[in-house]
């Protein structure tokens, strides 16, 4: 309210000035007015005295402030409720009711730290600021409500929690909790485990680029590597492959993929254990060919130093699948490594291509889906990048 505390935000000292920022860095600060409360609200002006907007405040992270609304608001129960219900309401123009999607993504979605996937009848939370942290259970409430979920699992397992001086620990579950969940995508099922799975359980953000793919699908041989619960070998599947198989290091998400294929009784799908750059070596030297290879690793960059190290790391992996396609065939490229631009990556699949002595056309360039919206303005919020490329020659 109008008697928050006040930072002063001075942007002349910081490398990239913006002249309308979401997050406040530490180095921005001109001034403090009054006692600023960690987790609490303060409102954010600049030093011509112009309001910018209001913000949660935490003084144990390097992000010291993130402006959650335009207006002058609190961070309350209140606000919460509005911004939940906005949130699920933009949801449901892209999903029906029933669907999973995610419901809520964080600052995009005016809720700092806040990030829910709905998947089926159970709500699967992070809490990645101290604010919200605080507000917990007025978000649980708030969400369930709006979702009409049954059950729910909070997540408390994230470096982002440690930067803001939050513990770590065991998911809280609470209400009806099936485990694995049976989760409807499109025209195939995954099954996800809410509580032990990486992430919220599943990769809802490659639906809709899998769409992409579902159209070259038909009769052709496909490797899915890095496949987790299998999406993309069984999004293939569901729309007619020959032979889909799905490569991954974690043995639980590879028993979660070969289940969902039984259940479909999907017999050209297989599931393999193993490191996905010997596979592809060990593919190479057996003179394997697969019409068609999904490449959709862990992010390779989280920080900026590493960027160097993880662009040589997508060279030589997009390198060794081209080197299985035939001609005709298609590359799924993915990177979900929030510092790699777009360009870059591309950039990357050309000198690939080139290592390989062989020619593509990017036909299709997907992104993150609408319930992961990326924020105009605030580029950490814009991670995932997935290429479609056809061997020409
Ligand atoms: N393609 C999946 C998401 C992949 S997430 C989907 O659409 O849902 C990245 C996956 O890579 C994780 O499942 C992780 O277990 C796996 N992984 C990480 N390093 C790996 C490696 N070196 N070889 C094989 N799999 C690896």
């Amino acid at each position: 309210m109008l008697t928050d505390p006040v930072l002063v935000v001075t942007q002349e000292r910081t490398r990239n000035p913006v002249p309308r920022p979401v997050w406040i860095f530490d180095n921005m600060i001109n001034s403090t007015e009054g006692a600023p409360e960690d987790g609490g609200t303060v409102a954010i002006f600049d030093t011509k005295r112009k309001f910018l907007g209001s913000a949660i405040y935490n003084s144990k992270s390097r992000i010291r402030a993130r402006i959650f609304s335009l207006r002058r608001r609190t961070f309350d129960e209140q606000y919460i409720d509005e911004a939940v219900r906005a949130a699920v309401k933009r949801r449901l123009t892209h999903f029906t009711p029933g669907e999973s999607f995610r419901a809520v993504f964080g600052d995009a979605d005016h809720l700092p730290g806040v990030v829910a996937d709905k998947l089926g009848s159970v709500l699967v939370l992070e809490i990645l600021t101290l604010a919200a942290d605080r507000q917990r259970d007025t978000i649980v409430q708030s969400l369930t409500r709006h979702l009409g979920t049954r059950g729910v699992v909070i997540q408390r397992e994230s470096s982002l929690r440690e930067k803001e001086g939050l513990d770590a620990g065991p998911p809280i579950i609470d209400g009806d909790v099936p485990r694995p969940l049976e989760i409807a995508l499109d025209d195939y099922l995954l099954l996800a485990d809410p509580v032990q799975g990486q992430k919220t359980g599943l990769y809802l953000d490659q639906r809709w680029n899998r769409r992409l793919l579902s159209p070259h699908a038909a009769g052709r041989r496909v490797l899915d590597l890095f496949c987790y619960n299998g999406g993309w070998a069984l999004s293939a599947a569901a729309a007619g492959c020959a032979e889909a198989v799905g490569v991954d290091s974690s043995a639980p998400a590879l028993s979660l993929a070969r289940d969902a294929a039984a259940r479909r009784g999907f017999a050209q799908t297989r599931f393999e254990e193993a490191d996905a750059f010997d596979y592809l070596n060990d593919a190479h030297n057996r003179n394997e060919r697969f019409d068609i290879v999904v490449s959709d690793p862990p992010a390779f960059a989280r920080g900026k130093t590493r960027l160097d190290d993880a662009m040589k790391r997508y060279l030589s992996l997009n390198y060794r699948c081209m080197r299985l396609i035939p001609a005709g065939g298609i590359l799924a490229a993915c990177s979900c490594s929030q510092p790699v631009r777009l360009s870059d990556f591309e950039h990357t699949l050309e000198l690939a291509a080139r290592n390989a002595g062989q020619r593509y056309q990017l036909i299709a360039r997907g992104g993150p889906p609408p319930d992961h919206p990326e924020m105009l303005g605030l580029p950490a919020t814009s991670y995932l990048k997935c290429i479609l490329l056809r061997r020409t020659e």
